[in-house]
C-alpha cells in the first residue's frame, strides 16, 4: 500500500493540552486536511484551566506563568497577541525562593515575625546553590546525590546554618523549591540530572493579561477548523501495526484509535499527548501491541510529583499592603531529612499534612484572596477531603502563625490534579537513578523504532507532551515545543509528496 499524500493522510491526536493543540495547529497551517484530536475532558487547555469562580477576574488552577523569555514561544505569542500585562505589580509574586520580596512576611510557628535580614541571605544563599545544580556546576561528591541529599551538605558548610532561624528558613526553601520540582521531597530528585532542565533568560513572567493562559489556548484553537476537536472523547486502546498483522487484505490505515463510547477512528497516525501520570497508569493496558520495553522504562523510571493550590477567599483583607505572602516556617517540617526518613513508613504523616503548606500568596486582581500552596502525598491526601475542610485547617494556620485577626473564608477552592484520571499528577521531575536524557527520549521516540523496513509503516505512533521534554519538561512552553516537534516530524514525512 502506497503512503497517503499530507492533504489525505488521517492523523489523530490523543489530547487538547498545549501539545495537542500546537500539534494540531502546525499540521493544519501545513496542509494537513484530516487531523482530529479526542479529549477526554469536557474542555480543553489539560494542565491549564483558567476559571472565574470569584467574578470576572480569572484564577488559574493549573499553570500560571510563562518561565523565561528569551526563546520563548509563548512568551513571543503572548507579545504579538497582546496577551501579557505589564511586568509585576507589589501584589503579585513569584513563588521562588531565591526571588522572595521584602513584602514576604515570613513568621515561625507561634507567631514570631522573621526579620527581613533573617530571611534574604538564606533565601538568596538558597537560590546560588539551586543555580549550582541547574548549571550542572556541583562537585563531584554531590552529583550521586539527591537534591535534598546535596543542599543539606552545602549549606551544612555555611555560617547561616549555625542559627536556628537560618536552619528553618532552610527547610522552608526546600519545601517551596517541592513546589518547582513537583515532588513529594526533594531527596527524590536526582541532583545531577537536574541539570538537562535549561531555564530560558527573563526569568518566571507572571504577569499574563485579563485573559490568562486560556487566552493563550484561544489562539491555538482559534487556527483550528470548527469540529476538530472532540471533547468528552476519552480514548480506551490504541491499536497499530495492524497491517503487520493482516494477512494480505489490503487494511487502509495501520492504526485505529477506540474510545470509551466504543466509536473507532482509522488513521495512518496518532499523536499521544497524555501526561506521564495517565501514561503510568494506562500505558500497559491502552496500547497493542504493547509499547516496547524501553519506552515502558522510561515510564516507569521518570516521575510525576502533585502540586495543588488552594484558594481562599475572604471577605475583607487581613493582611498588610505590602504583603506579597504569609510563610509559613515551622520548627519542625517534612523537609527535614530526619521527619522525612521517619515518615516513609507508615501513615503518620496524614495527620501533619498541612505542615507542606508552603505558604499563602496575594493573588492578582483578587484584593481578598490568598493562594496556598502544596505538594506531593500531602497533597494527594489533601484532595481527598472536603474544600471547606481544608479551608479551616489553613485559617488556622492563618490565626496560629500570624496573631492577625483572620475573618473565617467565605470561599474556598482547591485544585486535585492528583486524582484527576486524565492528568493522574502536576508535572515531571526526574528521580535519583534515572537519566533525564535517555529516559526523555526514549518517551519521546516515535514507533515502530527505526530502523524502517518496508513492511512497517513509519512513524504509526507518536508521542508529545510536557514529559517527552529533555529540556523544557514541567513547561508550558516545553508541551507546546514537543507538539511542533512531533507535527514536524509528519511534515518532513510527507515533505516528497507535497506537492498536492
Ligand atoms: C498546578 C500546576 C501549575 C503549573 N504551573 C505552571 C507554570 O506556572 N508554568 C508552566 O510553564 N507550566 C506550569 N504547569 C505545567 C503545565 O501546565 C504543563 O506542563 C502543560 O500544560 C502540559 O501540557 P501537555 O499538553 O503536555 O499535557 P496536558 O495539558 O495534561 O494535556 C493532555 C490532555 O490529554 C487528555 N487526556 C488524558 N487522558 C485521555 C484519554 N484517555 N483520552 C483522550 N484525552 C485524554 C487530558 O484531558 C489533557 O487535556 C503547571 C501545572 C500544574 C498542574
Amino acid at each position: 500500500m502506497s503512503r497517503p499524500a499530507r492533504c489525505t493522510a488521517k492523523v489523530v491526536i490523543v489530547g487538547a493540552g498545549f501539545a495537542g493543540l500546537a500539534a494540531a495547529a502546525s499540521l493544519c497551517e501545513n496542509g494537513f486536511k484530516h487531523v482530529r484530536i479526542l479529549e477526554a475532558m469536557g474542555r480543553v487547555g489539560g494542565r491549564v484551566h483558567t476559571i472565574r469562580p470569584f467574578g470576572s477576574d480569572i484564577i488559574e488552577l493549573g499553570a500560571n506563568w510563562i518561565h523565561g523569555q528569551a526563546g520563548n514561544p509563548l512568551f513571543e505569542l503572548g507579545q504579538k497577541h497582546g496577551l501579557l500585562s505589564e511586568c509585576s505589580s507589589a501584589s503579585t509574586k513569584m513563588c521562588l525562593p531565591g526571588s522572595v520580596t521584602p513584602s514576604d512576611y515570613f513568621f515561625r510557628e507561634g507567631g514570631r515575625l522573621l526579620r527581613e535580614e533573617d530571611v534574604e541571605p538564606v533565601c538568596a544563599l538558597f537560590s546560588r546553590l539551586t543555580s549550582r545544580a541547574f548549571d550542572s556546576e556541583l562537585e563531584d561528591k554531590h552529583r550521586c546525590l539527591s537534591l535534598g541529599g546535596y543542599l543539606d551538605d552545602a549549606f551544612a558548610e555555611s555560617p547561616l546554618a549555625a542559627t536556628a532561624d537560618g536552619q528553618k528558613v532552610f527547610e522552608w526553601c526546600k519545601r517551596c523549591e517541592c513546589t518547582d520540582e513537583a515532588s513529594s521531597s526533594l531527596y527524590e530528585v536526582s541532583a545531577s540530572e537536574i541539570g538537562h532542565y535549561v531555564a530560558l533568560d527573563g526569568g518566571f513572567f507572571n504577569s499574563l493579561g485579563p485573559g490568562g493562559y486560556q487566552a493563550f489556548i484561544d489562539i491555538l484553537l482559534n487556527k483550528l477548523p470548527p469540529g476538530l476537536v472532540m471533547t468528552n472523547t476519552p480514548v480506551a486502546k490504541i491499536e497499530w501495526a495492524l497491517h503487520e498483522e493482516d494477512q494480505g487484505n489490503e487494511l487502509t490505515h495501520p492504526v485505529r484509535v477506540v474510545c470509551e463510547d466504543g466509536q473507532n477512528f482509522e488513521a495512518d497516525h496518532v499523536m499521544v499527548t497524555l501526561s506521564l501520570g495517565v501514561l503510568k497508569q494506562r500505558a500497559e493496558m491502552m496500547f497493542h501491541p504493547p509499547l516496547p520495553d524501553v519506552k515502558m522504562t522510561a515510564i516507569k523510571r521518570l516521575d510525576i510529583g502533585i502540586v495543588d493550590k488552594i484558594y481562599l477567599r475572604f471577605p475583607e483583607r487581613f493582611w498588610p499592603e505590602d504583603c506579597a505572602g504569609i510563610q509559613l516556617v515551622w520548627d519542625e517540617g517534612p523537609e527535614d531529612v530526619a521527619v522525612y526518613s521517619s515518615q516513609l513508613e507508615g501513615e503518620a504523616w496524614k495527620e501533619t499534612w498541612f505542615k507542606k503548606i508552603c505558604g499563602f500568596d496575594t493573588v492578582a486582581r483578587h484584593p481578598n484572596v490568598l493562594c496556598g500552596w502544596i505538594t506531593g502525598r500531602e497533597a494527594l491526601h489533601m484532595e481527598k477531603m472536603q474544600d471547606d475542610e481544608v479551608g479551616e485547617v489553613c485559617v488556622r494556620l492563618l490565626r496560629s502563625f500570624t496573631g492577625w485577626s483572620v475573618p473565617e473564608v467565605s470561599e474556598v477552592l482547591v485544585s486535585r490534579w492528583g486524582c484527576d484520571p486524565y492528568v493522574r499528577g502536576s508535572y515531571t521531575f526526574v528521580p535519583q537513578g534515572a537519566l533525564a536524557e535517555k529516559e526523555h527520549g526514549a518517551l519521546a521516540a516515535p514507533l515502530p523504532p527505526e530502523p524502517r523496513s518496508a513492511n512497517k509503516k513509519p512513524l504509526q505512533v507518536l508521542f508529545a507532551g510536557e514529559a517527552t521534554h529533555v529540556n523544557f519538561y514541567t513547561t508550558t512552553h516545553g508541551a507546546y515545543l514537543t507538539g511542533i516537534r512531533e507535527a514536524q516530524r509528519l511534515i518532513d514525512l510527507y515533505a516528497q509528496n507535497c506537492l498536492e
